[in-house]
């Protein structure tokens, strides 16, 4: 065989990736019609692909490409570490410099007594971890029933088991199952379900069910309440603003564990460090990964209060953990990454850019004559398409097909932009600037117009 390389032709690299590559969340079958799309390099904002197309990321790769592409600081650091201690475990009393480096300096950006952190590969692994340790806290406890965790219809924590059951797509959970002791309560998605309600009082019934959903089962049932400050792979659902307080206040009331899922919303995405703090939400334990490492390399965890990690560590091993948990190479290039964020002041960069800037363009969408509402939080956002702003209503036929023809429009015309539904949505790398925002918001404009064009 060929070695195979950037320089092989495309139509070569995409048989060979039909053949033997199975994609995550793909139809294997469509790969051999239509290859994928070969991306080679990197930079900043950009990709380039093996055609030699530029591309505007809108999606900071899937969500997590924080700093940009690029930065080589973080492969010296990846070599370095590679050379000097290329792998330890952190089992069994022994610990190495980077992951108490990194474990550390999460305890100092982490909001409130959340000073204590469990090393993953990835979100999906860190939310398993979730339900271990919180159903663990309450056997410490002795109240060993109490295993259920309330999450969100339309939430999503990952695509392990847990993290997948955690999570509320039932596409998800009609290929496998679900693990038992999870329970979902509607989601605050006012565009799509609020009705003729305002959002605040939308927001409010939402946040209403989990009370009504711990009563039901028992507060002495339930362990957790899991949500995402907002949900991003839902379809970037930014919650109205009464919904979150009144989750705290109900999960205050009952003594439920508050587990948020900032995987996506951490790291600056929001404007803050955590999306936590943009919302006002005092959780007992966070997961996290992607922009923890910008995607340089596989790192997620859980940041957890005091309380649970003076229980769980003083009852004896907590009976959980992974090969590569606080990996070595992961964790200094995690190391690197944050303070490439706190140095260049990466987040303050966010609110500079984002409000008034990309908002002013943003909200400017509902003027396109399929958009709805627009949102965006920091650098998160999303459009409602719809055939009808005043009823919100949904196009005729299948749900998704005119969000499908827009990515579509959207990658012809080199932006990558995610469809959800039929809602768009965007999280560029976070260095992104007002000029790279305008090339954005006309590639944006130009493949909404012809998506348009297409449905007369
Ligand atoms: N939690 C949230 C909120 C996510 O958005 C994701 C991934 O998109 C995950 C968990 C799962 O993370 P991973 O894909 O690293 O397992």
């Amino acid at each position: 065989m060929n070695k195979i390389t950037n320089h092989l032709p495309t139509a070569e690299l995409q048989a060979l990736d039909a053949a033997h590559h199975m994609h995550p969340f793909t139809a294997g079958a469509a790969l051999a019609k239509k290859g994928a799309r070969v991306m080679t390099q990197g930079k900043g904002v950009w990709l380039t692909d093996s055609e030699g197309h530029k591309i505007i990321d809108g999606m900071a790769g899937l969500w997590c490409v924080n700093i940009g592409y690029g930065r080589s600081e973080l492969g010296v650091v990846a070599a370095r570490q590679m050379e000097e201690l290329a792998y330890y475990n952190t089992f069994f009393q022994t610990t190495h410099v980077p992951a108490i480096a990194l474990a550390a300096k999460l305890a100092e950006l982490a909001p409130g007594d959340l000073n204590h952190v469990f090393f993953a590969g990835s979100g999906s692994e860190a939310n398993d971890t979730n339900i271990r340790l919180v159903r663990r806290y309450w056997q410490i406890k002795e109240q060993p029933q109490k295993r259920i965790i309330i999450a969100r219809k339309n939430g999503y924590h990952g695509s392990t088991m847990g993290g997948g059951s955690l999570g509320g797509m039932t596409y998800i959970h009609a290929h496998g199952g679900k693990i038992d002791g999870i329970e979902h309560i509607g989601q605050p998605h006012w565009w799509a379900e609020g009705g003729e309600m305002t959002p605040e009082a939308f927001g409010l019934m939402r946040a209403q069910e989990l009370e009504a959903k711990i009563l039901e089962l028992g507060v002495e049932n339930v362990a957790a309440f899991i949500g995402e400050p907002i949900q991003g792979a839902g379809g970037v659902i930014v919650p109205p603003s009464t919904y979150w307080p009144e989750i705290q206040r109900i999960v205050d009331k009952y003594g439920i564990l508050l587990i948020a899922d900032e995987v996506i919303t951490g790291f600056g995405r929001t404007g803050n460090w955590f999306g936590s703090q943009t919302f006002g939400i005092k959780p007992h334990i966070m997961t996290i990964a992607k922009g923890l490492s910008s995607g340089y390399a596989p790192i997620g965890g859980s940041i957890v209060c005091d309380e649970i990690a003076k229980t769980v560590g003083e009852a004896g091993d907590f009976n959980h953990g992974y090969t590569y948990s606080g990996h070595p190479v992961a964790a200094a290039v995690a190391l690197e990454n944050l303070r490439i964020l706190e140095e260049e002041k990466i987040i303050d960069h966010v609110r500079d850019v984002a409000h008034p800037y990309l908002a002013e363009r943003w909200n400017a969408l509902t003027d396109h004559p399929m958009v709805g509402e627009a949102k965006l939080v920091g650098l998160m956002g999303s459009i409602a398409l719809t055939p009808d702003k005043a009823t919100r209503a949904k196009f005729a036929g299948e749900e998704g097909k005119v969000g499908f023809r827009c990515r579509e429009r959207c990658f012809a015309n080199d932006l990558i932009m995610r469809h959800v539904g039929d809602r768009m949505i965007i999280a560029p790398p976070l260095v992104i600037t007002p000029a790279e925002i305008d090339v954005l918001m006309e590639r944006a404009w130009k493949s909404l117009d012809e998506c348009y064009a297409g449905l007369k």
